[in-house]
């Protein structure tokens, strides 16, 4: 299960930073792009599966998906790819190129503070 390997990652890069701090993390907000298939019910699942007895348990996830982002070929604007309607929002035209998706990023973490 994909999402699985995703939320032990996310574990590990959450728990080194909280022990680092020595706080405990109440929260985390991760991004990934649109073609980054994950689905947040199953990742989130699967990171409560694992944290559970960690410092990490309990803790919320926020996963935020970024769309795809296109460059025009013809006026040279980077614009966000609607999949059902792909083509340039400033001149209309079908000529673009797709940018790369975005990674999966772990943005903030959110510590309990006393
Ligand atoms: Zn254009």
């Amino acid at each position: 299960m994909h999402e699985m390997i995703v939320a032990e990652n996310l574990l590990t890069a959450i728990s080194d930073e909280a022990a680092k701090r020595n706080l405990k993390p109440i929260g985390a907000k991760i991004s990934c792009g649109l073609l980054y298939a994950i689905n947040d019910e199953a990742l989130c699942f699967a990171f409560e599966a694992i944290s559970k007895d960690t410092p990490c348990e309990n803790l919320k996830l926020q996963i935020e998906h970024k769309s795809l982002q296109g460059l025009c070929m013809n006026c040279n604007q980077s614009f966000d790819v609607e999949l059902s309607h792909p083509r340039c929002p400033m001149c209309n035209s079908e000529d673009f190129k797709l940018m790369p998706d975005a990674p999966l990023i772990l943005e903030e973490i959110e510590f309990q503070t006393e």
